[in-house]
C-alpha cells in the first residue's frame, strides 16, 4: 500500500505504541515512535503477562504473519485452571476452570522485542518528550519538544508514554493515578529439573494465588516457551536476535503498605528486596519460603500497585492516548497490556481511515469513546478485584 500523507507521532515504545507502529506499517501510514530510553533492553521488564483472545487477536491483526507465529512459539500455554491456596499450600477454593481455553503467556522483553522488529527506522531513541504544543485553533499540526532540546512535528500526536505519561499530565491534568495501598515484590525462579521440584502441580496452571494471614499473599504463575526463542526466530525470522529469558517461574509476594518497614520500596537493593520477602514470610510453610530462596537475586523489582481513576469525556484534539498513559489499572486482573493492544488496533483503524481522506478529528472522536468506555471499565473491574483479592483501596466513589 502506498504511504501517504498523515504523519503520526507516538511517544513511548512499549507495548502499546509498537503494536500501534506495527498496525500503521502494516496499512501504510507514515508513523514515528520517539522513546526515552536509549535503546529497546536498558531496563529489566522481563516479567510474564497473560495474553487473553483480545490481545492474540490484536497481535494476529497488526504483525506480519512470521512475526506472529514468533509470538506464538515463544509463548507458553499453561492450563486454565486457577486454584487458590493458603500460607500453609493447603487449596482453598477452585476460582476458575476450563479445560477448552488455553490462556497463554508470553515474557514481556520476548514480546517488545518481536513488536520491534522490522521498526528499526521508525523508532527514535533516547527521545524525552518534554512537552508539546498545538497551533492556536488546537487542530492543525502538534510539534513534540524532547529533552535533548531538539523537536519534531506532526499531524497527530499519540501518548503511548505509560503510567507517568508527560503527554497526559499537559493534555489531561485532571486525570489523576492513585496508590491502590498495596505493594508487591517481584522475583522469578528459574526452571529447570531440580527447581521444578520446588512447585506443586498445581502451581503449574496459568497463576496461583495464595493468600495468607496479615494481609498478605503470593501469586505464583508459570511461563514456559512452547519453542526456545533462539530457535524460534532462527527458524521463523533468521537474522533477529532475541533475548532469551528461558522458561520460569513468576512469583510475587504482596502486602498492604503498612506491614512493610518501608513504604517506598524503590530505594531498596534486589538484595535487599529478596531477603524482605523472606523476612516477612516467616510463619509460611517452608515450601513457600524455599520457592522465594530460589528467585533470581538479581532480578527481583518491587512495584507500588496505581490505578487511573476514570474521567468523563474530553473534547477531541489532535492529540490523543493509548493504554498505561489514560487507564492504568491495577494488575489483579491481568489486563493492562491486553487493554493497550486493543487500543493500539482502534487506533490503526481510525488513523488508517483519516490517512484515507476521513476526517482526523471524528476518527479519533469516535476512538476516544469506544476506549475510555471499555478501558475505564477494565480499570474499574480490575480495581474490584485488587479489592477484593489483594487487599487494594477502592476507587472513589465521587
Ligand atoms: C509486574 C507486572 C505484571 C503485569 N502483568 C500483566 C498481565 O499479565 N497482563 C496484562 O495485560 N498486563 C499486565 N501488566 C500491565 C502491562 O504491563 C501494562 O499495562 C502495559 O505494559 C502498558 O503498555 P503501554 O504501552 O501503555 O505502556 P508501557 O509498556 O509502560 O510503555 C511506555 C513506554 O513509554 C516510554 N516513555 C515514558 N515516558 C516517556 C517520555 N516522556 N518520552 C518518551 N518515551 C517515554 C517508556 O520508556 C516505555 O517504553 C503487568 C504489569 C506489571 C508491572
Amino acid at each position: 500500500m502506498s504511504e501517504t500523507r498523515l504523519r503520526v507521532m507516538v511517544i513511548g515504545a512499549g507495548l502499546g505504541g509498537l503494536c500501534l507502529a506495527q498496525g500503521l506499517r502494516r496499512r501504510g501510514v507514515d508513523v514515528t515512535v520517539y522513546e526515552r530510553d536509549d535503546a529497546l533492553l536498558v531496563r529489566n521488564q522481563g516479567y510474564r503477562l497473560y495474553i487473553d483472545p483480545t490481545g492474540d487477536r490484536v497481535l494476529r491483526e497488526s504483525l506480519p504473519a512470521e512475526l506472529y507465529d514468533l509470538f506464538r512459539a515463544t509463548a507458553g500455554y499453561p492450563p486454565l485452571r486457577i486454584v487458590k491456596l493458603d500460607d500453609q499450600v493447603n487449596e482453598t477454593r477452585v476460582l476458575e476452570d476450563d479445560p477448552d481455553e488455553t490462556p497463554i503467556s508470553v515474557d514481556r522483553l520476548t514480546l517488545r522485542q518481536i513488536l520491534f522488529e522490522g521498526l528499526a527506522d521508525h523508532v527514535a531513541f533516547g527521545k524525552k518528550l518534554v512537552r508539546y504544543d498545538t497551533s492556536a485553533t488546537g487542530d492543525g499540526p502538534v510539534t513534540a519538544h524532547f529533552a535533548d532540546g531538539t523537536t519534531a512535528t506532526g499531524d497527530v500526536l499519540i501518548a503511548a508514554d505509560g503510567v507517568n505519561s508527560a503527554v497526559r499530565r499537559q493534555y489531561l491534568p485532571h486525570a489523576r493515578i492513585m496508590d491502590s495501598g498495596v505493594r508487591q515484590i517481584y522475583g522469578k525462579v528459574p526452571l529447570d529439573d531440580h527447581t521444578r521440584g520446588l512447585f506443586r502441580d498445581v502451581m503449574f496452571n496459568v497463576f496461583t494465588p495464595l493468600v495468607g494471614t496479615r494481609e498478605r499473599y503470593m501469586g505464583i504463575g508459570p511461563h514456559q516457551p512452547d519453542e526456545p526463542v533462539a530457535q524460534a526466530a532462527a527458524r521463523l525470522t533468521p537474522g533477529a536476535e532475541l533475548h532469551d529469558s528461558g522458561a520460569y517461574m513468576a512469583c510475587y509476594f504482596g502486602a498492604r503498605v503498612e506491614r512493610f518497614p518501608h513504604d517506598d520500596l524503590r530505594s531498596l537493593t534486589s538484595r535487599e528486596l529478596h531477603q524482605l520477602a523472606l523476612n516477612m514470610t516467616k510463619d509460611w510453610h517452608p515450601g513457600l519460603r524455599a520457592i522465594i530462596e530460589h528467585w533470581l537475586p538479581d532480578a527481583v523489582f518491587p512495584l507500588t500497585l496505581r490505578t487511573s481513576i476514570p474521567i468523563p469525556a474530553w473534547p477531541t484534539t489532535p492529540v490523543t492516548l493509548l493504554g498505561d498513559a489514560i487507564h492504568t489499572m491495577s494488575p489483579a486482573g491481568g489486563a493492562g497490556a491486553n487493554t493497550a493492544l486493543r487500543d493500539a488496533a482502534a487506533l490503526t483503524e481510525a488513523l488508517a481511515q483519516a490517512a484515507t481522506g476521513a476526517p482526523l478529528i471524528p476518527e479519533l472522536r469516535k476512538y476516544e469513546a469506544d476506549m475510555t468506555a471499555y478501558g475505564f471499565a477494565a480499570v474499574r473491574e480490575s480495581a474490584r478485584d485488587g479489592a477484593e483479592r489483594s487487599h487494594q483501596n477502592p476507587l472513589p466513589t465521587d
